[in-house]
């Protein structure tokens, strides 16, 4: 079987599969791996990757922009789970004719965000690669012993939440790849493509509160996250798509370049919001700024009764998904896989 077809998340249940994890810890399968200490705190690890040609064009992205994001989206997934990063390590694999003006910005990069989170850089490792720029980031944080919010204690009657407007990052790229002329607005999008703010003093204050379930953050597109979340709790949800939240900068550039702002909200990724489910009552209480953009179900009888949607023949329904998309005209698609096509 060719790697297209098993895709990324099969390869890593498969990967999964010949691991168990030691009593005390949660390995695989969540933003972070949580390891209980005998502080009574818990350590949270988590590491993630960015390849030249696959997450970033060379040619495109500013130095700077790059250091900064490659630390900001292994910050986000310690937010994800509620805790504090502590510090980072960097892995450089670079071609040995870059030149070192470019590893200066974006070590300042990276710095800068750095200091913004209180994050040291503790260690890494530094390689040649033979043409593509390859970084590794590996971040530690913790949180009060098993406070850490999972992917899978999502429940019934919960109500799903963003901490904010999605989309915006994947119209920046968009944006970058179209050639698009950088005025305000788009320069915005571009921005949050560029240099996502993780969600981490969010994070931890959503954390406070015990009515919030399940959390993580969106990386990959709602479509493919928010299943995440259902397959690890055994949940199934309904989206009210009017609800989901869209900056005026994305709405705007949808309507000048005929764009689709749902699926770029609902498909494109790197938001690096927080999606997260609540207790309704929790929901009225919460300091965080966030919008409810549907709720848990445990069953998946709307499906079976897919109302029709005005003006169309499809009920954006996707058999496979755990996800039943209300008002939407069309089926959408789920978020990314490094291995599939399409
Ligand atoms: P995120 O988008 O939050 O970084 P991923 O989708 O990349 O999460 O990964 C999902 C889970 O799979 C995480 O727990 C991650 O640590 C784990 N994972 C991904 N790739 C590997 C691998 N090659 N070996 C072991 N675990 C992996
Ligand atoms: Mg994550």
């Amino acid at each position: 079987m060719k790697l297209s077809e098993l895709g990324e998340f099969g390869l890593i249940e498969r990967i999964q599969a010949r691991f168990r994890a030691p009593d005390g810890v949660t390995g695989i399968g969540d933003d972070c791996a949580v390891l209980h200490q005998s502080t009574g705190r818990d350590t949270l690890v988590s590491s993630d990757m960015l390849i030249e040609g696959t997450h970033f064009l060379r040619k495109e992205i500013p130095p700077y922009d790059l250091g900064w994001k490659s630390a900001a989206v292994n910050l986000s997934d310690v937010a994800a789970m509620g805790g504090k990063p502590t510090g980072t390590f960097l892995s450089l694999a670079l071609p040995a004719d870059l030149d070192t003006d470019w590893i200066d910005a974006f070590m300042h990069g990276y710095a800068d965000i750095s200091e913004r989170f209180g994050t040291p850089l503790l260690g890494g490792d530094t390689t040649a690669s033979p043409d593509r720029i390859c970084i590794n980031v590996t971040v530690l944080g913790e949180c009060p012993y098993a406070r850490a919010r999972l992917r899978s204690n999502a429940q019934k009657g919960d109500v799903i939440c963003v901490t904010g407007s999605l989309g915006d990052s994947a119209a920046g790229l968009k944006a970058i790849l179209e050639g698009v002329e950088r005025d305000v607005e788009v320069q915005r999008l571009i921005d949050r493509h560029y240099r996502p703010v993780p969600r981490v003093p969010e994070g931890e204050e959503l954390r406070l509160n015990l009515g919030v379930h399940a959390m993580m953050d969106l990386s990959d597109g709602l479509g493919s996250d928010l299943q995440h979340i259902l397959d690890a709790s055994g949940m199934n949800a309904e989206i009210d798509v009017s609800a989901i939240p869209l900056s005026l900068a994305l709405k705007h550039c949808c309507q000048r370049f005929g764009w689709d702002p749902l699926a770029l909200a609902v498909s494109g990724g790197e938001d690096y919001e927080l999606l997260f489910t609540c207790t309704p009552q929790a929901e009225m209480l919460l300091s965080v700024p966030h919008f409810v953009i549907g709720k848990v179900t445990s069953s998946r009888s709307v499906q079976c009764h897919p109302e029709p949607v005005e003006g169309s023949s499809h009920s954006g329904l996707d058999p496979e998904s755990r996800i039943t998309w209300r008002g939407t005209a069309s089926p959408l698609s789920p978020g990314f896989d490094h291995f599939k096509k399409g």
